[in-house]
Order: structure tokens, then C-alpha cells, then sequence
């Protein structure tokens, strides 16, 4: 727990205990049956890309002031932007199950790398394939692999070792083989962003703001223990902060090509695009680097953009979740869902907010015990379930987390816990699968990523 003193604390504290006490009350305005109607597009194709570690904030369109991601910002501008997305878990296998079956984690069961959702849960590929959807997919392979379960319901699940110029020139050739009378499923995934922190040459000077002594190769360090136990200087940080930030640039103008090729098409009179991400990244905030070490807002916090032919540019600053996407493009499809732990954002994607901030959950099972995390409105309560320890953050008036008020807000703290299991206590039992040993080309690539030691 970490505790400030003094006068800017105390005066943080005191404006956080008056914040915590209240939440805002806005009437909920419902959209009529009429106007969700006709803001859905029954036959549009489907294009899902998965940018797998972006953290929201460091986006133009979410106030970043650095200019990483001129593309992403401009689809942001063009459609419906989610100011406060958290990821129900801080890596990459649990969530991507989570967006892909609406469950959350707690419920679809998969927890570590050798486990995958089981044979019959529902994944969103199967639901449009029998839908009449042609269903592919260009992903970078490692935990999205077809091994993982996340093949299931695409007719073409291409899963190798990747970067997103190939994974899009992949998906150009594919779009433009399929015939055009039949609406089509695109998923998209890139480990562009991930660690290592290697942007290609001509971005890798484009961010830096430390000398070459801070320089640190991050290759074949990636989730290592002793990588994020390494006694990393604020320099040595900054430095890996300014590498991903050229990593995010590169693959924002390489997205920047695939959109104006899409725009020349006129693809999106006609296509549902999601852009999001699984989780964010850590960069010294709270004494690690990487992600899947705790849950923290560095970790949770994630950019989600819906484009859709009839929906008007928006910011949503109501709470959405991984766990809404597969129940919002359903929606926006005008097809049935099964059974989720998400809600269809077409509501508040049409101007309607919640009547009490939503609490959105998270969980991560570490070795030493499962943590789990709730984010409602401006407040985000930690819970470490082994010790029961609990962090109480306002991101309102403190968004580096950096003083807890657990000590100080006893009644939002017992309200959040109570919320938190709420949420967790709808399970729709499923067991995940074992999937065994992992193969050991598998093994490199989750080796490199830092997925296993
Ligand atoms: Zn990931």
C-alpha cells in the first residue's frame, strides 16, 4: 500500500473522500425500439482488430500528447469512442476468451497457458458462420493461436508468426477473393505494439528523449521474472516508454495504409470496424514492466472504437468492458446473442448513460494468488483475494494511482467488494479445457513474448 504525506496529499485525500462519497446521477434516457432499430445494420461485414498491449492513454484521441497514432485518432473521430474501456484481465489468453465469448474470466475459466475455453461455449466466429458470415482471421499467433481454441468457427485461421504489414496485406488478399454478395467476419490481431520494444529503424529515434547510455535491448526479456525485477533506472524506463511509443506509431501507420484502402472501397458503408486491445502495459508506475503482474490502471485501461455504418461520432464516457464487444456487434447485426457476462452497447452508443457508474471487473491469477479489481465511474478497488489487502484508487483527482484511500473511503470500499461480487457471482458454468503439453514451436513464440519462462 502505498501512502502519501503531507499538505497536496491530505488535500487529495480530502477531495477524494468527498468524490468517493457521491456518484454522479444522470437520468438514464433509453433509446426508443425505433431508434436502436435504425441504428443497426442487419448484413454488414464485421472487421475486429485486436492491437494486443495498447494502453488508452497513449492515444491522441484519448490525451496523449505525443503524436503516436494518427490514424487511430481519426477513426476515433469517425465513430464512437469509449473513454473508460477496462480489460477484464492484464494478459493476453484470458482476455481475448473473454471478447470472443462475452464471458468474463472468472467464468470461461481460463486462467494460464495451457488451458483453453471449452469445446462448446460459443465463440463469436461460430455465431456469425452460422449466421451465414464468411469467417477469417490474420493473427500473430502465440496465445491467439488456433492451439489456444480461438480457431473455432473460421473457415481460415491463419496463426503464424506475423507483423501487421503482413497480417494486412494477408487480409487485403482475402477480401479481395471473397465474392461480395455474402458479408464477412475479419479478425485482426498484432503483437506490433508488444514488448520487445523494437520499433522498426525509421521509428525507433522518432520518441527518444534519453541518451544511449539509458539504451536496454529487450529481446528475449520480455515477462521474464528477472527482467521485471531488474533494478531499472527511471532512464532505463523512459527509454523502454519511448520505444513503445515508436512501436505504436509503426503500426499506426501501417493501419493508417489498410483504412485509406478500405476508405477507397467504400467499406464502411457496409462494415461494422472494432478496434480495441487486450490489455495495457506497465512502465515502473507501480515497480514492474510488462503486463500480467497486477492490476493496476496502466494494465486495464484500453482504447475501444466502433465504426458503424449507422452510428454518428460520439465519446461514450460510460463504462464498457472486452465482455460487451461480442454482445454489441450481435446487436448492431440485429442478431441473436447467446448467453454473456457483456451487455450490447448500442444504447449508450446512441447517447444513453447509466444511472450509477457500471462496475467492470478484472482478474489475474498469479502464482502467488488471484487478484481481482473493480472500476466504477472514477473509483477502481484491488483486492488481493490471499490477503485480503485492498487498494482504493481515485483516478478523477489521482490517474497514477498513487495514493490508496482504502484506509480513508470505508463505505465506498465496502460498496465496491460488494459490487465486485455481484458481478463475479453470475457464472454461466463452463470448465476450461487442459490443452496439455504446448507444442515447441509454441513454446518459442510464447518464450519471446515472455509468456513462459
Ligand atoms: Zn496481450
Amino acid at each position: 500500500m502505498r501512502r502519501r504525506t503531507g499538505a497536496a496529499a491530505r488535500a487529495i485525500a480530502f477531495a477524494a473522500w468527498l468524490a468517493l462519497g457521491c456518484s454522479p446521477e444522470a437520468p438514464p434516457q433509453a433509446p426508443s425500439p425505433e431508434a436502436l432499430a435504425a441504428a443497426r445494420s442487419p448484413g454488414a461485414s464485421v472487421i475486429l482488430l485486436s492491437i494486443d498491449t495498447l494502453r488508452a492513454d497513449r492515444l491522441g484521441a484519448y490525451g496523449y500528447p505525443r503524436p503516436t497514432s494518427p490514424a487511430l485518432d481519426a477513426l476515433a473521430s469517425r465513430g464512437v469512442r469509449f473513454a473508460r474501456a477496462v480489460a477484464e484481465s492484464s494478459w493476453t489468453l484470458p482476455s481475448h476468451v473473454t471478447l470472443m465469448t462475452g464471458l468474463l474470466p472468472t467464468a470461461h475459466g481460463v486462467r494460464h497457458v495451457r488451458q483453453r475455453p471449452p469445446a462448446g461455449l460459443p465463440m463469436l466466429a461460430q455465431v456469425l458462420g452460422r449466421a451465414g458470415y464468411r469467417t477469417l482471421a490474420f493473427v500473430d499467433g502465440a496465445l491467439l493461436s488456433g492451439f489456444h481454441g480461438f480457431a473455432r468457427g473460421f473457415e481460415r485461421y491463419e496463426d503464424r508468426d506475423k507483423n501487421l504489414r503482413e497480417t494486412l496485406e494477408l487480409a487485403r488478399q482475402a477480401l479481395d477473393a471473397l465474392p461480395a454478395e455474402r458479408p464477412y467476419f475479419l479478425f485482426l490481431h498484432t503483437y506490433d505494439v508488444h514488448c520487445p520494444y523494437d520499433p522498426p529503424p525509421e521509428y525507433a529515434l522518432r520518441f527518444r528523449t534519453r541518451p544511449p547510455e539509458d539504451h536496454l535491448e529487450t529481446a528475449g526479456r520480455c515477462g521474464k521474472t528477472d527482467f521485471n525485477a531488474m533494478a531499472l533506472t527511471r532512464g532505463q524506463a523512459r527509454f523502454l516508454s519511448d520505444q513503445y511509443d515508436g512501436n505504436i506509431r509503426a503500426a499506426d501507420d501501417t493501419l493508417g495504409e489498410f483504412v485509406r484502402w478500405l476508405d477507397e472501397r467504400n467499406a464502411f458503408e457496409r462494415t461494422v470496424l472494432v478496434v480495441v486491445s487486450d490489455h495495457g502495459e506497465e512502465f515502473l508506475e507501480h515497480g514492474t514492466i510488462g503486463h500480467k503482474n497486477n492490476l493496476y490502471i496502466e494494465s486495464l485501461r484500453v482504447p475501444l472504437i466502433v465504426l458503424a455504418p449507422k452510428l454518428r461520432p460520439r465519446v461514450v464516457e460510460s463504462g464498457a468492458g472486452l465482455a460487451d464487444v461480442m454482445p454489441t456487434v450481435l446487436d448492431l447485426l440485429d442478431l441473436p446473442a447467446p448467453p454473456t457476462q457483456g451487455r450490447s452497447l448500442l444504447p449508450a452508443m446512441l447517447g444513453a448513460s447509466d444511472d450509477a457508474p457500471r462496475p467492470l471487473p478484472s482478474q489475474l491469477w498469479r502464482a502467488e494468488g488471484e487478484l481481482r479489481s473493480v472500476v466504477a465511474g472514477d473509483r477502481h478497488l484491488i483486492l488481493d483475494t490471499r490477503t485480503g489487502d485492498v487498494e482504493l484508487y481515485h483516478l478523477g483527482l489521482d490517474a497514477g494511482e498513487r495514493l490508496d484511500l482504502s484506509w480513508l473511503a470505508r463505505g465506498s470500499r465496502g460498496e465496491l467488494l460488494a459490487a465486485l461480487e455481484r458481478r463475479l457471482e453470475q457464472p454461466i458454468p463452463v470448465r476450461a479445457e487442459s490443452t496439455g503439453g504446448l507444442p515447441a514451436d509454441l513454446t518459442q513464440q510464447l518464450r519471446a513474448l515472455g509468456y513462459v519462462e
